[in-house]
């Protein structure tokens, strides 16, 4: 069963160029995959379609059974709340504890918040972060920043989790650590599509990677060739 789905996507902006060509590709339930090219690629373009804050020019993006041109008014925040994001600047509420960060997907899908504190500590301890909880993210590391932001993408369990450069301003340490966490969720029934230009970490990683240039998808590379 495919997870996601693009059926030959072109996106052209206006007054821009095409910033991508004919993308197809599918995206297996529990896979972790990487999207990587130039600046320019089209890299953000393709999380933008899925998270509906853009729409194809061309082609067909499906989320499950989903076909998101379909979904349009009111339905696309309940799409939203289907996929996990990670960003690379986290995008933490600072006024509010990282206990409350993290619950926030489950309030706004509509849990009480009596019935949150428990599963937002069990996601906080799988991060390492279960002594955190009433620390505000300004008193945090970045790294145990975005992983409070992972916690927080993945606690009302997506079917997919989508990072656009999630280690961006890591160091490469700490990078590691974030991509380990990303490689548990697979096994726990969340597909994970990571935006990366951080070659050697790709190479150490040997997940499938998806090459855009000049918004073609050029190359699908599988994990057994990278590890030639
Ligand atoms: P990447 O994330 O790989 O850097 P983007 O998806 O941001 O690439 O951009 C792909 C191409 O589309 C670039 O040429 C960029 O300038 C162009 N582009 C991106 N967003 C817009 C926009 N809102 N309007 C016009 N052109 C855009
Ligand atoms: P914008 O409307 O300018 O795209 P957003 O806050 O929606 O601003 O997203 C900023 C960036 O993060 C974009 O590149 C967007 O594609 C990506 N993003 C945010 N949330 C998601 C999501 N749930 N799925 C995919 N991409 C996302």
């Amino acid at each position: 069963m495919s997870v996601l789905r693009f059926d030959n996507v072109s996106k052209h902006y206006a007054g821009g160029h095409q910033a991508l060509v004919d993308v197809s590709f599918e995206v297996a339930a529990g896979e972790m995959l990487f999207v990587t090219g130039h600046s320019g690629a089209g890299k953000s373009t393709l999380l933008k379609l899925i998270h509906l804050s853009e729409r194809p020019t061309r082609g067909a993006v499906l989320f499950g059974e989903r076909n998101l041109l379909k979904v349009r008014g009111g339905k696309v925040a309940l799409h939203r709340r289907e996929v996990g994001a990670v960003h690379q600047d986290h995008r933490l509420l600072i006024d509010r504890s990282v206990g409350e960060n993290v619950a926030l997907p489950l309030i706004l899908r509509g849990d009480r918040r009596a019935d949150t504190g428990k599963r937002v500590r069990s996601v906080l301890e799988r991060m390492g972060l279960g002594h955190r909880e009433k620390a505000l993210p300004t008193q945090l590391s970045a790294g145990e920043q975005q992983r409070v932001g992972i916690a927080r993408a993945i606690v009302a369990e997506p079917r997919l989790l989508v990072a656009d450069e999630p280690t961006g301003n890591l160091d490469p340490t700490l990078a590691a650590e974030i991509m380990a966490l990303f490689a548990e969720l697979p096994g726990r029934g969340t597909s994970v599509l990571v935006v990366s230009h951080d070659l050697p970490l790709l190479k150490r990683m040997r997940k499938r990677v998806l090459i855009l240039d000049h918004g073609r998808l050029v190359d699908d590379i599988s994990p057994q060739d990278l590890a030639e």
